[in-house]
């Protein structure tokens, strides 16, 4: 099925506001095993006309986000119109709907917003229950030589989103008949890069009949994709943690806090962390995942010498023998984090992330990360090529959760 989706709005070609629809929606059909062909972004305005003319001569499905608000430059339900050659007319279950939201708001109902309820001719309406613009599906027609259904979807991710798993998949997946054994399964890897799957696994992958694989790597992970009928995946599955049993960390697509957040609650433990050099980042990634008030205590930011001594009672001494990034103060401020917070695991990291800082003994990168527990504490080294700020938070939060994970498993 040859599935194009066309994202309206200046803001996204003004750089304004990330385009975060594609990627968004190529995740969810691949879910179902479809792919998107391609993928344009238009201003607001009439340029969408001639993007849906050429959209729809050569697909089986067109989707489009953005443009079905109450303002001037919203215009992707006439646009659609136009180019279905159909009339516009107001659909009354619609309207009512827009009338009930702002009645739920307590506001009056701008005359503006009328034009959201209306329809091109033979085109249902998609219920929007998170905002005022209803989404519009045309069902199947000639378009050029092939037959093409167009759906109409709100901008706001709050509102698109919803509406595309509970109106718009379903529908695909009918007009698609997709195969219900097809499938795709994400398997996650860390310390590991891409050319180890090459070496170790790719061939024993490329045997196996009818499946797909592909690599995703950024910062201190990869993703091993699966596609293909279940028996197919189960055998790349078994294939590729026999390679690196130690390194996927999860065979269901959970992130790293995920696990982490999980194994925690499994064992009924709690974690408690102290941060240097990565400033919160660790504590933001476990809080980002729900479930994280039950296992979470505390998360100390000791930037300063100072903070890890005041906050976390790091000896002084230790500071001024070892340095401030060392085994011995990150398995201090381990043990002063676990002790403040009475937590069952603690984890602690100290580095230098650059591009200033750095020593001959020292480099930039050089980070130590050390896990306390109440029997026992244990510090490990890493070194980092210099990748900027950005790069070294993300992977340095990486190796101490994975850390954390290691340590719970064993
Ligand atoms: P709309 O009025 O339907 O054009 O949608 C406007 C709102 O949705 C604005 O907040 C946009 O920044 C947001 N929006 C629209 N399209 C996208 C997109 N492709 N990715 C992320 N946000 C978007
Ligand atoms: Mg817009």
């Amino acid at each position: 099925m040859r599935i194009e989706i066309i994202n309206t709005g200046s803001e996204l070609l003004l750089g304004t506001t990330l385009n975060t629809h594609g990627a968004w929606m190529g995740m969810e059909l691949l879910g179902l095993g479809l792919r998107v062909q391609r993928q344009v972004t238009v201003p607001d305005g009439r340029a969408i006309i001639e993007a849906l003319e050429e959209a729809m001569s050569r697909s089986d499905a067109v989707i489009v986000t953005g443009g079905i608000g109450p303002t001037s430059d919203d215009i992707s339900r006439e646009a659609a119109a136009e180019v279905l050659g159909v009339e516009l007319i107001t659909d009354e279950a619609a309207l009512r709907s827009l009338e009930a939201f702002f009645a739920r708001l307590g506001r009056p109902m701008a005359e503006a917003n009328k034009k959201q309820a209306l329809n091109p001719v033979g085109a249902d309406i998609l219920p929007n229950a998170h905002g005022t613009a209803p989404g519009i599906y045309a069902p199947p027609r000639m378009s050029g030589d092939r037959l093409c259904a167009l759906f109409l979807l709100p901008g706001p991710p709050s509102e698109m989103k919803p509406m595309f798993r509970e109106e718009v998949m379903p529908r695909l997946r009918s007009l698609a008949g997709v195969d219900a054994d097809y499938q795709m399964e994400l398997l996650r890897f860390t310390e590991i890069g891409e050319s180890d799957f090459h070496t170790k696994i790719d061939h024993q992958l490329e045997k196996i009949h009818d499946l797909e694989v592909g690599y995703c790597a950024r910062p201190a992970e990869v993703d091993l994709r699966l596609i293909g009928k279940q028996s197919a995946i189960s055998e790349g599955k078994r294939i590729a943690l026999a390679a690196f049993p130690d390194e996927c960390f999860s065979a269901q697509s959970e992130s790293m806090e995920e696990v982490v957040v999980r194994l925690l609650s499994e064992q009924g433990k709690t974690l408690s962390l102290a941060e240097s050099c990565t400033g919160g980042r660790i504590s933001s990634r476990v809080t980002d995942t729900s479930g994280s008030s039950e296992v979470f205590t505390h998360g100390f930011i000791t930037y300063a010498n100072e903070a890890k001594t005041e906050v976390l009672g790091v000896p002084q001494t230790l500071i001024d023998t070892h340095g401030a990034v060392s085994e011995q103060v990150a398995i201090a401020m381990a043990e002063g984090a676990l002790r403040k917070s009475g937590a069952d695991i603690a984890a602690s990291v100290t580095g230098i992330a650059g591009p200033n800082g750095g020593t001959h003994e020292k480099p930039v990168g050089t980070v130590w990360i050390a896990i306390a527990t109440h029997e026992q504490s244990f510090a490990m080294h890493r070194c980092h090529t210099n990748r900027g700020r950005e790069t070294f938070k993300q992977v340095v939060s990486q190796a101490a959760l994975n850390l954390i994970r290691k340590s719970l498993l064993s």
